[in-house]
């Protein structure tokens, strides 16, 4: 099978220039048809699982979408690469060294020169979180902190399958709680204005499809469902109670609204009275 394996990747002939350390590099892009991506289910978290196909065997898109600099690490999505501010340039520039110390700690031999794969997939996620507090609050970096965060721990579940024994899935867990923190900063920051939503392309949260703002919200809400802190039984019950409202919101609007997909509006509903009954629970037990 390996000798007539499909290529699944290409490096874009012209080069990109990183704005923060001046290398030029390639980008590698995924190349997905001839049937080498074969659509599998949605997850309840609105992954796209795909199957592999016998022509290309494993393929992985999200390990693709976070533009690295494979020198200095510098990493954003594509469309605010260029965006950094000049004054920001020499702060990015001397955290080089503990960007490189980071992901190393996890990935040893971590190189963005070579193909990706899950590691540098995984990596790049980490990496562009790190990124986006040099970016400018009218490109919403929190909400792409948060995306980020959740397609890591996305990355790090597909590790964890693979590789059962290095404890990827410890890291599965830090990087939910590190999601909700950031949706839920997002949704406020939206709220009031000081980081505008406006501005983002896709709220994904999967590459395949956009599930818009609603979908934003019942993200946060199933996130801190299934992965929120338990330790302060007073804070779950406030936390999940405001889940409530933001999800009874999504399902509210899902009704009078056509453009609404069934798969949002049954399981929000679904959602709402799951975490209606866990507060029960707590307030009684
Ligand atoms: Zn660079």
């Amino acid at each position: 099978m390996a000798e007539s394996a499909m290529r699944i990747s290409f490096f874009q002939k012209n080069p990109i220039k990183c704005p923060v350390c001046g290398t030029e590099f390639r980008k590698e892009e995924m190349l997905s048809g001839r049937g080498r991506l074969i659509t599998k289910n949605l997850t309840d978290e609105l992954r796209r699982i795909y199957e592999p196909s016998k022509k290309a065997g494993e393929i992985f898109p999200l390990v693709y979408p976070v533009m690295v600099c494979p020198i200095c690490l510098y990493s954003t999505y594509n469309e605010d690469f260029q965006t950094i501010k000049e004054e920001k340039v020499p702060m990015v520039l001397s955290q080089q060294a503990k960007r490189e110390f980071e992901i190393k700690n996890i990935f040893p031999d971590i190189d963005f020169r070579k193909q990706r794969g899950l590691y540098t997939g995984a990596a790049s996620y980490i990496l562009a979180i790190g990124s986006y507090s040099f970016i400018d609050k009218e490109y919403a970096p929190t909400f792409k902190k948060g995306l980020s965060s959740l397609r890591a721990a996305w990355v790090f579940d597909d590790l964890h399958k693979k590789y059962p024994h290095q404890k990827y899935d410890r890291l599965k867990i830090m990087m939910y709680k590190k999601a909700i923190g950031y949706y839920d900063r997002s949704i406020k920051f939206g709220q009031t204005g000081e980081e505008g939503i406006d501005a983002i392309k896709t709220f994904g949260p999967d590459l395949d499809k956009n599930y818009g703002y609603q979908g934003f919200l019942f993200m946060a809400s199933l996130m801190l469902f299934k992965y929120g802190d338990q330790r302060d039984k007073g804070e779950r019950i406030a936390k999940l109670q405001n889940a409530k409202r933001i999800v009874s919101r999504v399902f509210g609007s899902g009704k009078s609204s056509k453009n609404m997909p069934s798969f949002i509006l049954d399981n929000a509903k679904d959602l709402y009275e799951k975490i209606g009954e866990q507060v029960k629970e707590l307030t009684v037990g």
